[in-house]
Formats: C-alpha cells, sequence, structure tokens
C-alpha cells in the first residue's frame, strides 16, 4: 500500500494542491478496496493485489487529465446523501447545500409541496425530501438522461420523489399543480466568465447545465419566475441558487413581477449566491 500511495503522490502532486492529492489518496483507497483512512494508516505493509493495482492507475491516468473524481467514481456525496453521478449532470457543489439549509429553515409547512427545477442529479429535490418527511418533492430538467440518473438516486437512497421531463422555458405548455415552494439552481455561468473556470469544469461537466448567453444570462430566472407567479402557492417560497454578479439585477427583476421580500443569501465564501423571495399582492 505504501507504495502505491506513493505512486498516487507522485503522480499527482504539481497538477492539485497537496491537500487535494491527500483527499485523492482517501477517496480512491475507500472506493477501490473500501479501506477507511484508518485502514489505511494501519495498513500501510500490506501489499495490494495486481488487480487493484490496476485500476487505482486507472484513476490515476483520468486524474492525471483533469476529469473530476467524482465522474471517475460515480458517485459524490450530498447532504449525506450517496448520489451516482456521470457527466449528463453537474457535479453537486457545497453552496448547493447551503442552499438546501435555508429552504429547510424557512419552510413552516410540515407537508410542503416542492418544485426543483433543473433538477440534475436530483441532489436538492432529494436532499429536501431526506429532511422534510412529509413533503411531497418533484424534480423537472430538460435532459432525459439526467431524470434517469436522479430517478436511480431517488431509488437507491429509498426517497419518494418524483422526476419528469420538462423544458421549463416552455412551461405553459405542461399541466401543473399549485406548490408551497420552487427551487432552482439554474445555468447561469456568463460565457464571459468561462475563462476563469477550472479545466475540470470546462471539459467535462454539462455547458447545458452551467452556461448563459452573455445577452440574456437571466433567461431561466425569468422563465421560473413567471412559472411561480401562476403556480406558487398565496404564502409559497421561490428560492434560487444564483450568480454572484447578478444579484442586483436579480433583485430588480423579481421586484419587477411583482415578488416581495426579496433577499440575498451570502454563501460561505463571502459571495452572493442564493436568494428567495414570495409571491406579493395579487
Ligand atoms: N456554481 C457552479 C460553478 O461555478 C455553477 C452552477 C450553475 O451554473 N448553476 O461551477
Amino acid at each position: 500500500m505504501e507504495a502505491t500511495i506513493q505512486y498516487i503522490e507522485k503522480e499527482l502532486t504539481g497538477l492539485y494542491p497537496k491537500t487535494e492529492v491527500q483527499g485523492f489518496v482517501r477517496l480512491i483507497f475507500w472506493h477501490v478496496l473500501q479501506l477507511s483512512y484508518t485502514d489505511l494508516v494501519l495498513g500501510r505493509n500490506q501489499k495490494l493485489e495486481k488487480s487493484s493495482q490496476k485500476r487505482i492507475e486507472a484513476i490515476v491516468e483520468r486524474l492525471k487529465k483533469f476529469e473530476p473524481i467524482q465522474y471517475i467514481l460515480g458517485e459524490t456525496e450530498f447532504f449525506g446523501l450517496k448520489l451516482t453521478v456521470n457527466p449528463s449532470v453537474l457535479i453537486p457543489r457545497p453552496e448547493t447545500e447551503e442552499l438546501v439549509q435555508w429552504i429547510i429553515a424557512a419552510v413552516e409547512n410540515e407537508n410542503p409541496s416542492i418544485i426543483d427545477v433543473g433538477t440534475g442529479s436530483g441532489c436538492i429535490a432529494l436532499a429536501l425530501k431526506k429532511e422534510l418527511k412529509n413533503a411531497v418533492v418533484t424534480g423537472v430538467d430538460i435532459s432525459a438522461e439526467s431524470i434517469r440518473t436522479a430517478s436511480k438516486n431517488a431509488e437507491q437512497n429509498q426517497l419518494d420523489v418524483t422526476f419528469k421531463e420538462a423544458d421549463i422555458l416552455q412551461w405553459e405548455k405542461e399541466k401543473w399543480e399549485p406548490v408551497d415552494v420552487i427551487v432552482s439552481n439554474p445555468p447561469y455561468v456568463r460565457e464571459l466568465e468561462k475563462a476563469a473556470m477550472h479545466l475540470n469544469v470546462l471539459q467535462y461537466e454539462p455547458e447545458n447545465a452551467l452556461f448563459v448567453s452573455n445577452t440574456n444570462p437571466l433567461v431561466f430566472y425569468q422563465s421560473i419566475a413567471d412559472f411561480a407567479n401562476r403556480y406558487l402557492k398565496e404564502t409559497g417560497w421561490l428560492f434560487f441558487e444564483i450568480n454572484e454578479n447578478l444579484g442586483e439585477e436579480l433583485i430588480r427583476l423579481l421586484t419587477d413581477k411583482n415578488f416581495a421580500e426579496v433577499e440575498i443569501k451570502k454563501d460561505i465564501n463571502g459571495k452572493d449566491r442564493m436568494l428567495r423571495c414570495r409571491k406579493g399582492d395579487i
């Protein structure tokens, strides 16, 4: 094991920060051999089977090309849930866990109905169902592959959430029931912001989950706000994850569309990352 750990460190040092390499070592041994960190420390002198060594080498080769570890291993953790991920869905981010927390704290209804728009892996919808046991949760996404992945995640975690394919830009074409909470983490990175992004995001994650045009970066927010004006119950909440540079514009957009109590919340990095509002007087 010692030699394998050294091999992983040698191959990846320089490409990734030291702490990240240490994290990879842990994840790789956990994934390939189900060894905990303590097992690793105690069992340093044990020899690895050839097949395990080969599997580890294959993982390291993919990491050298900056493929995200979550796609390589095919899974990640979000809000205590083990989720399957693949390149058809965005890898759930810690900021989104903060959004989930904010929603849970705000919802007073014992059995709220919730729609998660652009659900991807299903992370928001599933985490909400895990915490709000009596909630009726639906996740929608334009991607059929995402719906398959999210449904698999519901099954794996034994959570009763409905996932369905729908294009929110065309919500008027479908039938919907009024709900207590609408939440969305839509694509919000402007094309002009691409340059600042990491290779592992740019080369591997789904573009349609991330990017919006420079000319109309709020297109999803506009459509979801109109949808919420129509289908959010009177006392309901609308929650968004947002681009840290577009907070002011979003406040204006939602105020113009007659939403009340519009409020932005910063993430752990001090960036404007989430917004919530309620339906105004009609
Ligand atoms: N926060 C993500 C990122 O910067 C973007 C998520 C999104 O577009 N909804 O990679």
